[in-house]
């Protein structure tokens, strides 16, 4: 049976399952007050968010396309992968991001030591800003840096105390890219990467040709942290080798100024994304 989805679409939501700043079910209300009609939940290295999200969007009449961000990790560059309809009990990708979300809690437990050297923060300050059972992160961290007054917000957080050069920073467990898009083929997903123009710049050509053999379906061109030259440069290549292409937000709820469906995906694209997938199904309203 041929079901429908209807546009606008947005496949890059986060929840406070992982970093974002509201439960799934206001993730899923805010994205439709914005006029949104199909949707993905795109929490880092987690899919609890999937039932609640789903629940949600169908009551208010939108599709959802569960996801999922998953860490990875380039040298010293952090290099994040978006996965669709993906199943989310595959073993391989569940032992996988089981272990990033155990070594991001080592992680962060131990970059508050180091903090806590030089700030009046404890570890029971991030757990307060941390929903139970989410993936913990930096902006975590930031959370509990704000509440105690030491910065204003998450961006002054993450341009000091937090950034990859401060002597507070600890690096996360994550898998290499290859492994990343592999291992969410490998549950029948759909992965693309996210934010592929941002500052760091596009990744090596040939880490890209490996990514492609590995199952690399496309490119989140439309985001706001993308820039040229490395913009045009990936536009070429997926005209070249006709690679799905989408647009979304990254919303963070208050966590990011992102606004849901500040960019979208097109149809097109979302059909694509829909057929190429075998790991399970969008839920349609
Ligand atoms: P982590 O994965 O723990 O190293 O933290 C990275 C996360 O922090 C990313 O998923 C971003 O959503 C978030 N982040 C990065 N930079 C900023 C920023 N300047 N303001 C708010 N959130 C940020
Ligand atoms: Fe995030
Ligand atoms: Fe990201
Ligand atoms: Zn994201």
């Amino acid at each position: 049976m041929q079901r429908r989805f209807a546009g606008p679409s947005d496949l890059h939501l986060h929840s406070d399952h992982s970093d974002g700043t509201e439960p799934p079910a206001k993730v899923m209300a805010s994205a439709h007050r914005h006029g949104l009609r199909t949707v993905a939940l795109t929490d880092h290295d987690t899919t609890s968010g999937w039932a609640e999200a789903a629940d949600a969007a169908t009551s208010l009449g939108m599709t959802l396309l569960p996801g999922m961000e998953l860490s990875a990790r380039h040298e010293w560059r952090s290099v994040h992968v978006l996965g669709y309809l993906f199943d989310p009990d595959d073993r391989d990708l569940r032992d996988l991001t089981d272990r990033i979300r155990d070594s991001r809690l080592n992680r962060a437990r131990s970059m508050a030591d180091r903090i806590s050297r030089d700030y009046d923060l404890r570890w029971a300050d991030i757990v307060a800003q941390t929903a139970a059972g989410a993936t913990v992160g930096r902006p975590h961290i930031a959370d509990a840096l704000v509440a105690k007054g030491f910065v204003r917000d998450r961006g002054e957080a993450f341009a000091g105390i937090l950034h990859p050069r401060s002597d507070y920073y600890i690096a996360l467990y994550a898998p290499d890219p290859v492994t990343a898009v592999a291992a969410i083929a490998g549950a029948g997903g759909v992965p693309i990467v996210a934010h592929p123009a941002g500052r760091a710049g596009l990744l090596p050509a040939a880490l890209t040709e490996r990514m492609l053999d590995a199952g690399l379906a496309g490119y989140e061109l439309g985001h706001r942290e993308n820039a040229e030259p490395a913009l045009s440069r990936l536009q070429a290549l997926v005209a070249r080798r006709d690679l799905i292409v989408t647009g979304s937000s990254d919303y963070h709820g208050v966590g990011k100024p992102n606004i849901p469906g500040e960019h979208t995906t097109s149809d097109d694209m979302v059909a694509r994304i829909i057929e190429r997938a075998t790991g399970s199904a969008p839920v349609y309203p």
